[in-house]
């Protein structure tokens, strides 16, 4: 665009108003019946009462009545490809779950790996998640362009994205639970991470598509591969995540290989610092807790995943108390088949409430800060998402409260947390509808379930036949 056209008269705008509003500013400022005027793909103003009159440019307005309005949400933790393995190995723990699916997961492939991340995608987003990610580590050899296809998946979708390009260099034989023809080895994860980087990495500041440096877990990778990872992390400019102190078994392996616990041996290898977020963290003692405050390291906190897998209650009141950054997370659904995260903000909030702060652990306010604000901090992109501000980018939906599952409600934020899954009227991504009246509007849902089922079967048929 032209430097002298006035910005003002040339952008398109959106407004939304007659609905209540819960910004998750700082102040967690809310409106009973307000507005917001989206400019391009940016928010231009909210606030209390109508929209201000006489703006040029108008191009849709949307009455909010009944509904309430909110941050979009923002995923922390995810693993795309476990959508066409959903619902085997129901009564496992970690370690038993990983071994048991590791065979299965090894085989897939370039089209098994876009039609489940298109369900992914297509699930999260239709529950009103604006921004995504997908932390990918299993890349067998032969499989074809994964992370391409993953990020594919995620544009078509027009839903904000990070992939976290994992890997795996420590296979079965090297004391790993991966079977050795699934783990790359150190120099080809590491180059196949920096291309990824240099093809796709967006640092702007509206960017859609992200990447971030993610070795999969102590467990799964050398130390070597971590310490090289962060090195290569810090030289691109891009992030760092993995899997940390997620179940009792993990600490007594890093204690056996390493002679210390997760959270010394990630520091040991550069890996706390505030450009590093971490999934579960559910096994932290306070000198844990304490560095990764000091270190400002976040927090990908996934609620469901760890009751499913036995793994414990991570002490996110502690995490909040001590300034932790702390998100949330749908981890991959062959732990959270339901692959949906506004039900993870009621999980959050109960889960919590289990443990030993009791009532006090968590409210309806902190839960959803958790799954928009908190989340685009641990992203590193709270100055662009997260809240609804003027001059942030316009992610924001828009969920239906006015509804049987809801209307007797009348705090429309404890609607949202402790009431049943909300429909979502509208969701818009960078200023663009994703979901109207509870569709998906940029992709065909039915088409996605139809071929993750086909790929699902296909996975099966070839795991079965060894
Ligand atoms: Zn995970």
């Amino acid at each position: 665009m032209a430097a002298s056209a006035s910005p003002d008269s040339a952008v398109a705008r959106v407004i939304i108003e007659n609905c209540a509003i819960a910004t998750v500013d700082a102040d967690d400022t809310e409106y009973a019946s307000g507005h917001v005027v989206v400019a391009g793909n940016r928010i231009e103003s909210v606030g209390a009462g109508p929209a201000p009159e006489g703006l040029d440019g108008v191009v849709r307005r949307i009455d909010g009545t009944g509904h309430l309005l909110t941050p979009g949400l923002v995923n922390t933790h995810h693993h795309f490809y476990q959508w066409i393995t959903r619902g085997l190995a129901t009564d496992h723990n970690l370690f038993n779950w990983l071994v048991a699916l590791y065979p299965t997961w090894a085989r897939i492939d370039e089209p098994m790996a876009a039609a489940a991340a298109q369900g992914s995608l297509a699930m999260m987003a239709r529950g009103g998640v604006t921004t995504a990610m997908d932390h990918h580590y299993v890349y067998p050899r032969g499989a074809g362009d994964l992370s391409g296809a993953i990020i594919k998946a995620a544009s078509d979708m027009g839903v904000r994205f990070t992939l976290a390009r994992g890997s795996m260099d420590r296979g079965e034989s090297d004391g790993g639970l991966p079977p050795d023809f699934a783990v790359e080895s150190l120099e080809g994860a590491l180059a196949a991470t920096e291309e990824t980087i240099d093809r796709h990495h967006d640092a702007s500041f509206d960017a859609m598509t992200q990447i971030a440096v993610a070795p999969c877990s102590p467990f799964s990778v050398t130390t070597d591969l971590l310490k090289q990872g962060a090195e290569l992390a810090r030289r691109k400019g891009v992030r760092l995540h993995t899997h940390g102190s997620e179940t009792v078994e993990e600490e007594k392996f890093c204690h056996e290989l390493f002679g210390m616990g997760p959270t010394d041996y990630f520091e040991s290898t550069g890996w706390l610092g505030e450009d590093v977020w971490m999934a579960h963290c559910v096994h932290m003692n306070d000198s844990d807790i304490a560095a990764f405050a000091r270190t400002r390291t976040g927090v990908a906190h996934c609620p469901s995943s760890n009751a499913r897998l036995a793994a414990g209650i991570a002490r996110v009141p502690d995490m909040l108390a001590a300034g932790v950054p702390v998100g949330l997370g749908v981890d991959g659904t062959a732990s959270n088949e339901s692959g949906e995260l506004h039900t993870e903000l009621r999980n959050a909030l109960l889960i919590n409430r289990l443990g030993p702060h009791r009532e006090a652990a968590l409210n309806a306010r902190q839960a959803l800060r958790l799954g928009t604000y908190g989340g685009a901090r641990v992203l590193g992109r709270a100055g662009q998402i997260g809240s609804v501000e003027a001059g942030k980018l316009a992610d924001l939906v828009l969920w239906k409260l006015d509804g049987l599952g809801h209307s007797t409600i009348a705090d429309p934020v404890t609607a949202l947390v402790f009431g049943a899954a909300a429909p979502v009227t509208l969701s818009l991504v960078n200023g663009a509808p994703v979901v109207e009246d509870n569709r998906l509007v940029t992709v065909d849902e039915d088409a996605i379930a139809r071929t993750a089922r086909a790929e699902s079967q296909r996975l099966a048929r070839i795991a079965a036949g060894g």
